[in-house]
């Protein structure tokens, strides 16, 4: 391959180029990002930066002089706005023409419908910045949907102080990621942070940006109103393309998008197709992306291909860290094997087992990082119920 044309300068779009010179690529690499910001990290977003702990330098993935050390063209502030074959169309008009292209354009925030321009999401640096601000000079906070981002949010401002009230439709906080006895215990950490949390509840809709309307009837108002229910993927760039596009690009084991030369996609957008499950699905992770650049990379190079990981992703909530590692979708029971957080014990220290039939697809620790690693090896191996529990019992008893 000579050209290389990656199109999103997040995450995937700088690790795939990262990687395609670690591997040997010589030819040249044209990364192409809708911000103007040099690629940065999203995690800290709702972590370090809403808390105050990290200015924005600090999320930077790459500055410019970095991009310029792998001799990388890059377009900032320049969105693609057609892919044809394997060129790039660009919102000033030109195109670049690549020999592969790599589509890492990632997610943005779903919106409610009727939900006015002013209430508040998080997606990008300018976002976490702008909302750190208005947490600063708020009392009152309002977030629709509990899922990790709302969950984090959550955190920020009631560290500060605001009143903070969560709005989640389903029974509990964080369900669709940790399931239902996950996402009891955190449910737990939002209500002993003094933090008002509804499960159940849908809005119909919004009265105005402080505003909304429950199904009830009633209305609840807040300074600063957040709207979290999850992300759709970045394709309309991509309408006409021919590509396969439905929740994600259509993509096989190794990135490739489906009946496109020349074209792989990664990350937030891409839906790979996933053995374990026997269909495509799209995992909008970190550590995904991280190992999806990898293997784009090595793919384009005709490079071996690292082993496929354990699908991994953390959410820093109320003071305490939540991994989770595996598959809990793949799930049928769930057993505490570390910890009485299920009892009505401390969450924090709690492990939970999800199993299919004697086999473990997942754990999840709330606040327990010490243990996770030694589990994680287990769940790549879809290790018997008997021997989870006997490695509890000697991570508990400090033997290991
Ligand atoms: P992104 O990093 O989103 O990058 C996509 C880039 O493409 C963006 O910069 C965008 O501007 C650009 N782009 C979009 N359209 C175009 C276009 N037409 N032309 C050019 N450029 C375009 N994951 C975890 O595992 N743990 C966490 O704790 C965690 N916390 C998170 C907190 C927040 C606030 C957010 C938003 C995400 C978090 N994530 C977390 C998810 C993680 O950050 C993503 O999985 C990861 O960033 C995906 O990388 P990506 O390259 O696919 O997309």
């Amino acid at each position: 391959m000579e050209h290389v044309v990656i199109v999103g300068a997040g995450l995937g779009g700088v690790r795939t180029a990262e990687q395609l010179r670690s591997g040997g690529h010589r030819g040249p690499i044209t990364l192409i990002g809708a911000e103007e910001h040099p690629p940065y990290d999203r995690p800290p977003l709702s972590k370090q930066i809403l808390s105050g702990a990290w200015d924005a330098e600090r999320v930077i993935l790459r500055d410019k002089p970095a991009l310029d050390e792998l001799d990388i063209t890059y377009r900032l502030g320049s969105a693609a706005v057609s892919l044809n074959g394997t060129t790039v169309g660009l919102d000033d008009g030109t195109s670049v023409a690549g020999d592969a292209v790599v589509i890492a354009t990632g997610v943005t925030a779903r919106a409610i419908p009727g939900q006015p321009g002013a209430v508040w999401s998080l997606r990008t640096l300018d976002d976490a910045l702008a909302l750190r601000d208005a947490l600063d000079n708020s009392r009152s906070l309002l977030v629709v949907g509990g899922g990790f981002i709302g969950a984090e949010v959550a955190h920020a401002a009631r560290a500060r102080g605001l009143d903070v009230t969560v709005l989640e439709a389903m029974p509990g906080p964080c369900e669709r990621a940790l399931g239902r006895e996950g996402g009891a215990l955190a449910g737990r950490l939002f209500t002993e942070s003094g933090a008002d949390l509804r499960c159940g509840s849908r809005i119909s809709r919004f009265v105005d940006a402080h505003t909304v309307e429950l199904a009830d009837g009633s209305t609840l108002s807040a300074d600063i109103v957040l709207v979290g229910i999850g992300a759709t993927p970045e394709l309309s760039w991509l309408a006409g393309s021919g590509l396969d596009v439905g929740d994600g690009v259509a993509c096989d084991r190794t990135g490739r998008a489906v009946g496109a030369a020349g074209v792989w996609a990664l990350g937030d957008v891409a839906a790979w197709w996933d053995d374990v499950r026997g269909g495509r699905c799209r995992t909008e992770h970190w550590t995904t992306t991280v190992d999806q650049a990898a293997i784009v990379a090595r793919d384009i190079l005709g490079l071996e291909l690292p082993a496929p990981s354990v699908p991994y992703v953390w959410s820093d909530q109320f003071g305490l860290k939540i991994q989770l590692v595996g598959r809990p979708d793949l799930a049928d029971n769930v057993l505490q094997v570390i910890g009485d957080g299920l009892d009505g014990g401390p969450v924090r220290g709690t492990v939970i087992g999800y199993f299919a039939g004697d086999r473990l697809v997942a754990v999840a620790g709330f606040g327990a990082p010490r243990h996770l690693p030694r589990l994680r090896g287990l769940v790549a191996t879809g290790a018997h119920r008997g021997t989870v529990l006997s490695l509890a019992q000697e991570l508990i008893g400090g033997v290991v």
